[in-house]
């Protein structure tokens, strides 16, 4: 075959669940039925990476140094939700239930894949749980072992900030991730959510 072909088929197989196969049959199809949109494809992908920036508060992806969210001055400043991914963020904000403010982690620990503390950048979510504004943590990871273990590590690190800390309630079964939870549920764990630390 063309090492042209070759390297798309191989620059395909990046994206997660995507095998040899799948690879090779999305790269003929976005090269014989849909040239525009497979432009339009490798264009974004480019611009993406030249414009997206991380938002200096929440860690999201934003083109401005502090994204839209985090400047938005009808949030709770008080109360900070930490999650694991923008698509968890996403479900929050679906519920209507939530008006504080996110961190996004960006993953979760999972030492099986090689992801540590230092991968997350705790450093930087310490540091955002020091502003003086933040009365209340929320730790929002999912509920599978990686989400736990990462909880656990959190409410660790955060634990001599003196503020209150709290995790959302098992409302959800066990094992289970916010991206898959319909609102009312995660509603319901936002609202009956567990103090950890016992003084607050
Ligand atoms: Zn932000």
């Amino acid at each position: 075959m063309s090492k042209v072909l070759d390297e798309l088929i191989d620059s395909i197989k990046c994206l997660p669940g995507v095998g040899p196969k799948s690879a090779t049959r999305m790269a003929y199809y976005l090269l014989q039925r849909d040239p525009k949109g497979a432009r339009r494809l490798a264009n974004s992908i480019l611009n993406s990476f030249e414009l997206l920036g991380k938002c200096t508060s929440c860690n999201n992806f934003s083109e401005t140094p502090t994204c839209n969210l985090c400047l938005d001055p009808k949030r709770n400043k008080k109360i900070l939700c930490i999650i694991e991914m923008p698509t968890d963020l996403l479900m929050f904000e679906q519920t209507h239930s939530f008006d504080g403010m996110y961190y996004i982690l960006m993953g979760r620990l999972s030492p099986l894949d090689g992801i540590g503390p230092k991968d997350l950048n705790m450093g930087g979510l310490y540091d955002r749980c020091k502003d003086e504004q933040i009365q209340e943590i929320i730790i929002a990871t999912n509920f599978t072992k990686e989400g736990d273990a990462t909880a656990t590590y959190i409410t660790e690190l955060l634990k001599d900030l003196g503020k209150k800390l709290s995790r959302i309630a098992r409302g959800m079964p066990s094992g289970s991730e916010i991206e898959y939870t319909d609102s009312g549920t995660l509603a319901q764990a936002i609202s009956e959510r567990k103090t950890i630390n016992q003084k607050f």
